[in-house]
């Protein structure tokens, strides 16, 4: 199947590792140009000249917090300067960490806010309208299993999260008209450093080896076995492409089954 998307230009944000990475290197892989951001500069570059490497893709990479309104914008207008548009937006970022009601502070909801809703409306304030003046866009939200279905000790992400889920919608209705499709797409457990580092704070709290908690998750999927980040970038990649070109306001789970409900 050609994907069509050689030579378009995909901004994945959050992407020195973990999924971001694996979406950044699956559209290098389909010939798109590429512009990638982390906090961290050094951890960045390596990403970059590793995609670089195996796929020979033009990439741009720059050290940006997406919680930070300014870095959001200066990151799309280095994309602009050096690939002339952004057809593709990938909106990822960090995800909040584990704690119980009792135990979070209005500083973690406040922080979770920022990390996982307002960087997402930060990256689509300044991406849509480049997609909508060409009449073609993707813009696609990485999320989490929870939006579907609460998973316990992560009260910010369940909660956070699912007003992602509303803004993702709501804005497919919004710029469906100009061929700009909004999807999002909910990871399961995956094997990343997120999920390693989920695993030991749990352990931690519960006194047993984190392998139990990875084992445990694994045993929830009826795959029987956590995911693989190419597994969930294979979707992204396929919902950027030209072939998704008739879904939109879309939350697709990539969890091995983990979701009970029907859709
Ligand atoms: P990860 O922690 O392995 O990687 C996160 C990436 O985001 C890193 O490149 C990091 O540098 C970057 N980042 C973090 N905060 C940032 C910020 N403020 N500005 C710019 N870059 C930032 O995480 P992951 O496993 O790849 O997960 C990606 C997203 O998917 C997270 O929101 C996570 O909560 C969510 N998720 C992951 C899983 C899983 O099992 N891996 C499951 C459900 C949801």
């Amino acid at each position: 199947m050609d994907l069509g998307l050689k030579n378009r230009v995909a901004l994945v944000a959050a992407s020195s590792q973990g999924l971001g990475k694996a979406v950044a290197a699956g559209l290098a892989r389909e010939g798109t140009r590429l512009a990638l951001c982390a906090r961290g500069d050094a951890a960045l570059q390596e990403t970059a000249d590793e995609i670089r490497a195996e796929t020979g893709a033009e990439v741009i990479a720059r050290a940006f917090d997406v919680t930070v309104y300014a870095d959001v914008r200066a990151f799309v207008a280095e994309t602009v300067a050096a690939f002339g548009t952004v057809d593709i937006c990938v909106a990822n970022a960090g995800g909040p960490p584990s704690r119980s009601f009792a135990e979070t502070t209005i500083e973690d909801w406040q922080r979770a806010t920022d990390l996982n809703l307002m960087s997402t409306v930060y990256l689509a304030k300044e991406t849509l309208p480049l997609m909508q003046a060409r009449r073609w866009g993707r813009f696609i939200a990485i999320t989490s299993m929870t939006v579907k279905q609460p998973v316990e000790g992560l009260i910010l992400s369940n909660s956070v999260r699912s007003g992602v889920s509303g803004l993702i919608k709501t804005l497919s209705n919004e710029y469906g008209p100009h061929n700009v499709l909004v999807n999002n797409v909910c990871p399961g457990y995956t094997a990343t450093a997120r999920l390693l580092s989920l695993a030991a704070a749990l352990a931690k709290k519960e006194g047993v080896d984190p392998s139990e908690i990875e084992n445990r998750w694994a045993l929830q999927a009826p795959l029987r076995r956590v995911g693989r980040p190419e597994e969930f970038a294979n979707l992204v990649v396929f919902l950027a492409s030209e072939c998704a070109s008739y879904i939109t306001g879309v939350s697709i789970a990539v969890d091995g089954g983990i979701v009970k409900g029907l859709y």
